[in-house]
């Protein structure tokens, strides 16, 4: 029988990368709706700021807190800020990254290295930081943002970009792997086209067989059903949203 209550995610301390604008701000806005506190970590601060004051504004619980993702001590003084704030961290949401539109032939290693460095290494490094303390709280969940371009090959982003989200649904099935015997489930979000500041001037809405393009809400709904108990079976997994795109 599924109990009524079964999507509250009341108390659950949820730190969000990237969280001051597009995805991850509307994966804060929705969690914080449904009793989660949020941490919006962002290596834009100001940012963080006024999306931790929109939240705050409706009557819920956010903080926010500056990281830089491939940074490994940055990554261990959000961890702090959080543990100090709360005591403890239920579920991270893997969500800053960075894209790009270069042709095979002109990328240059530096281009390269960025772009595998925070989508894939960075999805690794907070990974890293934070399953350690939901093992010592023996629960946990972790989403991760993957990418469409990482499942049929950039439509519109650099092939760096592909590997890098490829890399990240790879990652989920380790970390997933990893953290099952710790009570920890670990999956990924795979958007397809969705209306942020990432994809101005790309989008292409007659390509969806849904007809139009998605929104940074369409993914928060995702996340916020692989937070919810109702995936408590489910790790390792990857979730499309892309209205159908996929198929295509
Ligand atoms: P966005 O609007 O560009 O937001 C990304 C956020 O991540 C920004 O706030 C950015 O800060 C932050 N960020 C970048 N590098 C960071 C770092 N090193 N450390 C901490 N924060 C960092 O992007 P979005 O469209 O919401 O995308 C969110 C996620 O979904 C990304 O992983 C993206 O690859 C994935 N995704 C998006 C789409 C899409 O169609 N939009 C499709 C598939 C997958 P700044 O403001 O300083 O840049």
């Amino acid at each position: 029988m599924i109990e009524v209550n079964k999507m509250d995610l009341s108390n659950r301390v949820t730190i969000i990368t990237g969280a001051s604008r597009g995805i991850g701000a509307a994966i804060a806005q929705l969690l914080a709706r449904h009793g989660a506190f949020i941490v919006i970590a962002d290596i834009n601060l100001i940012g963080a700021g006024k999306m931790e004051q929109k939240i705050t504004n409706e009557g819920y619980i956010a903080v926010c807190t500056e990281v830089d993702i491939v940074n490994e001590a940055s990554i261990n003084k959000m961890v702090n800020f959080t543990l100090e704030k709360y005591g403890k961290i239920d579920f991270l949401v893997n969500n800053a990254g960075v894209n790009n539109n270069t042709d095979i032939n002109e990328i240059k290693i530096e281009e390269w290295n960025k772009i595998i460095n925070i989508n894939l290494r960075g999805t690794h490094l907070c990974s890293k930081a934070i399953i350690k303390e939901m093992i010592k709280n023996k629960f946990g969940k972790i989403v991760n943002i993957a990418s469409l371009a990482g499942q049929i090959g950039g439509l519109k982003v650099g092939p760096d970009y592909t590997a890098a989200k490829a890399g990240v649904i790879g990652l989920t099935k380790s970390y997933a792997r990893y953290g099952a015997k710790y009570g920890i489930n670990v999956n990924a979000v795979s958007p397809g086209f969705i209306e942020t500041d990432m994809t101005k001037g790309r989008d292409d809405p007659k390509s969806v067989p849904i007809g139009r393009l998605g929104t940074p809400e369409d993914i928060a709904r995702a996340v916020y059903f692989l937070l919810s108990p109702l995936s408590d079976y489910i790790t390792g997994a990857t979730i499309d949203v892309n209205g159908g795109l996929l198929m295509r």
